[in-house]
């Protein structure tokens, strides 16, 4: 298999000191599966081409074969694509041959390790059995401009049609180290295959090399789970990490979330009144098994724990230290067993769909919602709405109108920090109705805190039941 990389950066030779390869000098190396060999086709001040040729060697692989045996026909361990097409064995001759580079440093030219440079990849065999427009969508979100050409199954047969593979060139303005990051991401993901057995280094390494552009990544769902084949586990853990980054520290924001907010609204001690109220709607419902997503510190979980009608409840946060804080909240590890059987912590995102939701009576989702940006906003309503879907769920989310009403408060500002949003009585009305209405609940609104007569109450609540529950 043969990647290129050419840059018109100038001088173009800089490449050499970039990747520690000199130009002038043809090199091998030893694979644990081959060989790979770098040289340069074309060496100038203005044009500088890299190319790595990798060989891949399967009655090798046979003999020396790791991971689980018995994959595919005696027939497919000697005879098959992988000496000839981009794979996860290129990615590892990336990491083998270029690794400096791929970490991003340089000793000879620090600072254009960092500095974006005009860069042209070509991958002569890449697979991808989602066609062009799977390649676009992995690509083109990264800045790239992509051409690529279906590779006929054998040239000297036409009518066998079209194969897999493809021939592609990308273009674009990039740091040398986050172009190979990419690649060395991208291409197991787009050849869905893994010559190694995936164990949980995998998590680190794909969350090392997506560093700074997978968690943004509006794909990042898919590659991450072809990237691990899938492994249930292990895409959960990486998923659940991929979002602790999108998230600037979920851990700060839990602690000013507590602090701040209940600063403002101390007075009338609204924390209370807002868990009596979610209590009582929960109850209402005749839920036995409840979810509190984003419980942040388990002040809620505290209280469903004393009443007997919830026999399972569920608390999921994002923020490794708010579970850390509601375990010892709740002296999960000294509670007696019929109490702990009866409680369980989930750390995950309320972003990405999650099996582990399903199957619930009914959900809260307390002073979360204004946290999500508009995009996560949409995420979260389909994660919830349409996968999740308890029978009933209570949501709670701070009244804008009743802002003027905080004395502390400077006009105009948001309770807390971190709120992406804070909706009036009206945009959420029509946000719990719409939504209510696309995914088959009938919603019901409740005040929460003292109601003014203008502004309504500090805190509004939606009470959201199935319709074919
Ligand atoms: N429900 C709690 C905490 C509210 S603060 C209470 O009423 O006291 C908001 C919580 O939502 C924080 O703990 C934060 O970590 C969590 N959160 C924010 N985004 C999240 C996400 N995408 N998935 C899960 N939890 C999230």
């Amino acid at each position: 298999m043969l990647l290129t990389i050419t840059t018109t950066h100038q001088p173009a030779t800089d490449l050499g000191y970039l990747l520690r390869k000199n130009p002038a000098r043809p090199q091998s190396f030893t694979l644990t599966f081959g060989k790979a060999h770098v040289f340069y086709p074309e060496a100038t001040p203005e044009r500088c081409t890299v190319a790595l040729l990798v060989e891949v060697d399967p009655v090798g692989l046979v003999r020396n074969r790791r991971g689980p045996s018995g994959e595919g026909g005696a027939l497919e361990q000697y005879v098959n694509d992988r000496p000839y097409a981009a794979s996860s064995f290129l990615s590892v001759a990336l990491a083998e041959v270029f690794g400096s580079a791929l970490s991003g440093k340089s000793k000879e030219r620090p600072e254009l390790a960092e500095a974006p440079l005009p860069l042209r990849v070509t991958l002569s065999a890449l697979p991808c059995r989602g066609g062009e427009a799977l390649l676009r969508k992995l690509f083109e979100p990264l800045g790239y401009t992509l051409s690529a050409r279906q590779l006929p199954l054998d040239a000297s047969f036409p009518d066998w049609g079209e194969s897999s593979y493809h021939r592609v060139e990308l273009d674009a303005r990039l740091p040398l180290q986050q172009l190979l990051s990419h690649l060395y991401v991208l291409v197991p993901v787009l050849d869905n295959d893994k010559h190694y057995w995936v164990g949980d280094d995998e998590v680190s390494k794909l969350l090392r090399h997506g560093e700074g552009w997978l968690a943004a990544h509006p794909e990042r769902e898919a590659i991450t789970r072809r990237y691990l084949k899938h492994q249930r586990s292990l895409v959960d853990d990486a998923l659940a990490q991929l979002a602790d980054e999108d998230e600037p520290n979920p851990d700060a924001v839990a602690e000013i979330h507590a602090v701040e907010e209940e600063a403002i609204e101390r007075g009338i001690s609204l924390n209370e009144q807002r868990l009596g109220s979610v209590l009582a709607a929960l109850k209402s419902t005749g839920a036995a098994r409840v979810l509190d997503l984003g419980c942040g510190e388990g002040r809620l979980l505290q209280a469903l724990l004393k009443e007997k009608q919830f026999a399972e409840i569920v608390g999921m946060d994002v923020s490794h230290r708010a579970l850390a804080i509601a375990h010892d909240r709740l002296h999960y590890d000294r509670l007696p067993p019929v109490q702990k059987e009866r409680l369980r912590f989930l750390h995950g995102s309320l972003i990405y769909r999650d099996q582990r939701l399903s199957g619930f009576d009914a959900a809260a989702v307390v002073e979360v919602i204004e946290h999500l940006d508009a995009a996560r906003l949409a995420a979260f309503e389909r994660v919830l709405f349409e996968c999740a879907k308890p029978k009933a769920i209570v949501i709670t989310t701070p009244n804008r109108e009743y802002n003027v009403k905080w004395e502390t408060l400077p006009a105009g500002k948001f309770r807390h920090r971190d709120h992406r949003f804070e909706w009036t009585r009206t945009e959420f009305q029509d946000w719990a109705n719409r939504v209510g209405g696309c995914f088959g609940y009938n919603v019901r609104f409740l005040p929460v805190g003292p109601v003014d007569s203008v502004v309504g109450s500090p805190t509004q609540m939606g009470l959201f039941e199935r319709q074919s529950a």
